[in-house]
C-alpha cells in the first residue's frame, strides 16, 4: 500500500553499502522504512534521509516490517534552528522526549503538539516556554499530570499559597509546611501553559523571572514524577546557564 506520511527522521542506521533505515516520527507513532540508496550524492533521496529532517514522504507501508521510502519533500528545512546550536539542543530534547510519549497516548495529538512546538521555535518565538508547554501537557501521557484544580494534600479549591514539584500540585493555606514559595503568576502561568492551544500561539510576552522559576518547577517534577532521564536535558539546562 503506498502511503503518505508527514514526520521527523528520528535515528538513521546505515544499511548496505549506500542505504539507510529511518525512523520516522509521525502522527501513526514511530515508523521504520528502508531508504534504498540514499547516501549516493545523486539519490533524489538524500536530502530526506537526513536525521531531523521535516518533510512528507511517500511510502510503499509494511505493516509488520520495514516500509519502504519511495520519494520525499521537505515541508520545511527548519532552518533557524539548524543555524543556532541552542536551538538544536532544544529540538533534539524535545524529540527524545516525543520518542518516549509517542505511544503512550493519542499518537496524533503528540505528534501535532510537538510539530507545531518546533515551528513556533523556528518562528523565533522563546524556546523555553515552548519546550514548557510540552512537558506540561506531556505529564497526561506519562501518568503524572499536574493537579491544578485543588490542594493535593486536602482538596481544598481556595487559599492556594503555591505549588510543589515534589507533592504534585497546588498546596494550601492549611497544609503549608515548609514547600518552596511559587509566586502567583507561575502558578497561573503554568495552567496556561497546560490550557493553550500551541499551534494558536502568536506571541509569549512572559517575564524572565516567571520562565525560569516554571522551568525549574518542571525539571523537578519531571525528576520526581517521570522516571525519564532524558541526557538532553542536561546539556540544554548547561546550556541555558551560560
Ligand atoms: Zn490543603
Amino acid at each position: 500500500m503506498i502511503k503518505s506520511i508527514k514526520g521527523v527522521v528520528i535515528s538513521e542506521t546505515p544499511y548496505k553499502e549506500s542505504s539507510k533505515i529511518l525512523n520516522i516520527l509521525t502522527e501513526e507513532g514511530i515508523i521504520g522504512v528502508i531508504s534504498k540508496g540514499c547516501k549516493s550524492l545523486k539519490s533524489p533521496l538524500r536530502v530526506v534521509s537526513n536525521k531531523l529532517t521535516y518533510a512528507e514522504y511517500i511510502i510503499y507501508y509494511h505493516e509488520d516490517s520495514l516500509s519502504t521510502l519511495k520519494e520525499g519533500n521537505i515541508i520545511n528545512n527548519l532552518t533557524n534552528i539548524k543555524t543556532d546550536l541552542k536551538l538544536i539542543s532544544y529540538l533534539i530534547y524535545i524529540t527524545d522526549l516525543t520518542k518516549q510519549v509517542i505511544n503512550e497516548g493519542d499518537k496524533s495529538k503528540i505528534f501535532n503538539d510537538y510539530i507545531n512546538t518546533v515551528l513556533k521555535i523556528e518562528e523565533g518565538l522563546n524556546p523555553t516556554i515552548l519546550t514548557n508547554i510540552l512537558e506540561v501537557k506531556y505529564l497526561d501521557y506519562l501518568g503524572a499530570p499536574i493537579n491544578f484544580n485543588s490542594c493535593v494534600k486536602c482538596g481544598n479549591t481556595s487559599d492556594i499559597v503555591t505549588i510543589s514539584s515534589i507533592e504534585g500540585g497546588y498546596i494550601c493555606k492549611n497544609c503549608y509546611t515548609n514547600e518552596i514559595i511559587y509566586d502567583n503568576k507561575v502558578i497561573k502561568m503554568l495552567k496556561m501553559y497546560y490550557l493553550v492551544d500551541i499551534k494558536t500561539i502568536k506571541e509569549l510576552n512572559i517575564s524572565e523571572n516567571v520562565i525560569n522559576s516554571i522551568n525549574d518547577f518542571l525539571t523537578d517534577y519531571y525528576d520526581t514524577y517521570t522516571g525519564i532521564y532524558i541526557k538532553s536535558k542536561d546539556f540544554l539546562n548547561k546550556s541555558i546557564e551560560y
